[in-house]
């Protein structure tokens, strides 16, 4: 039985999906005719009631469209050390907007309204213009961290004292909306921009939404366009999405409660020196240096069970769909019976 925890984008879709696929009208989506990605669209700007929505290939296009058209090159982008945006895009940042940015030293990705207010550039010919925030929700690199609203609000109010856009990467968005009860409406009101993957823990094999207003979503298809995300009959894969947002959100409980198993079998493990918080789907944990990350992985997968390697020492397991009891239980025997 192989146990793939590297990632929640390794799910495939199940029968369900599949027919949902299959049965889906399709126009041309360049020519704004296709049913099935206007149905997808209209129903996530539904849910986190914005204006309006746009279907994208990617989690890495809706956060680069998002900064493109927040930004002007020259401005500074503000967010955490370990923000996705920053790390994981290949560079996006500096290719696509042209923006310098201003990484804060968060907890497990998560900083301050007063962190924002103190590395807001002054107007000043030397600085470069401060002009977006982002916070991403869950933090990945934070081991799958939620961020507390009342404190996102704060920083709303910073924003907007501070005439600043503020963007959410919410790739895991649902994650944390599971896990703490909060509204995806309010998370709508609080942000100029919101990005949400479909391919992760909700199951849909491509795409993820970009959310927002009227004007900034005109904007964002237009850049979709110029970097050649405009999909024809992309109905086929918005119906997946629309599947996904209409049946595997709650289920992702379940998900936190296999990560919070899995947890308490690698916090036993004597070559354990660290477990990060477990909020969501995902496990991190940093070995002791006498074990490498290298061999505890190559251990692992001679017993097809797979991990990903997450910095220095770390080892990241994620939760998903396609990871069951029986899943689960395998794995925490394999890691229980490791002989180092
Ligand atoms: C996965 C992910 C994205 C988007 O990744 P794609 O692979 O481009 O869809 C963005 N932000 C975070 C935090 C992610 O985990």
């Amino acid at each position: 039985m192989r146990i793939d925890l590297r990632s929640d984008t390794v799910t495939r879709p199940t029968p369900a999906m599949r027919e949902a696929m299959f049965a889906a009208p399709v126009g041309d989506d360049v020519f704004g005719e296709d049913p099935s990605v206007k149905e997808l669209e209209e129903y996530a700007a539904g849910l986190f009631n914005t204006e309006a929505a746009l279907f994208c290939p990617s989690g890495t296009m809706t956060n680069q469209l998002a900064i493109k058209v927040h930004t002007q090159p020259g401005d500074e982008v503000i967010c955490d050390h370990a923000a996705h945006i920053y790390i994981h895009e290949g560079g996006g940042i500096a290719f696509h907007s042209g923006c310098s940015v201003r990484l804060l030293p968060g907890n497990r990705g998560r900083f301050t309204a007063q962190d924002v207010v103190d590395n807001i550039n002054t107007i000043d010919v030397h600085h470069p213009v401060t002009r977006l925030v982002s916070i991403e929700n869950t933090c990945n690199k934070g081991g799958g961290s939620i961020w507390d609203f009342d404190e996102i609000i704060r920083i709303r109010r910073a924003c907007t004292d501070n005439g600043l856009k503020m963007h959410l990467d919410g790739a895991r968005i649902f994650n944390a909306l599971v896990a703490t009860g909060d509204e995806p409406a309010h998370f709508g009101r609080a942000f100029d921009s919101i990005s949400v993957c479909l391919s992760k823990g909700l199951g849909a094999p491509v795409g993820s939404l970009l959310l927002g207003g009227h004007d900034f979503i005109r904007q964002a298809r237009r850049l979709r366009r110029m970097m050649g995300g405009g999909m024809r009959q992309a109905g086929y894969l918005a119906a997946a999405g629309t599947f996904a947002l209409q049946n595997n959100i709650s289920r992702l409980a379940q998900d936190h409660v296999r990560a919070k198993s899995l947890g308490a079998a690698v916090q036993e493990l004597p070559f354990v020196d660290e477990l990060l918080p477990i909020e969501t789907n995902i496990v991190l944990f940093r070995l002791n240096d006498a074990l490498p990350a290298a061999t505890f992985i190559k251990k692992l997968s001679e017993k097809d069970m797979l991990v990903v390697p997450f910095g220095k020492q770390y080892i990241r397991m994620v939760t998903h769909l396609d990871i069951n009891d029986d899943h689960l239980e395998e794995a925490c025997s394999i890691l229980q019976k490791m002989e180092v």
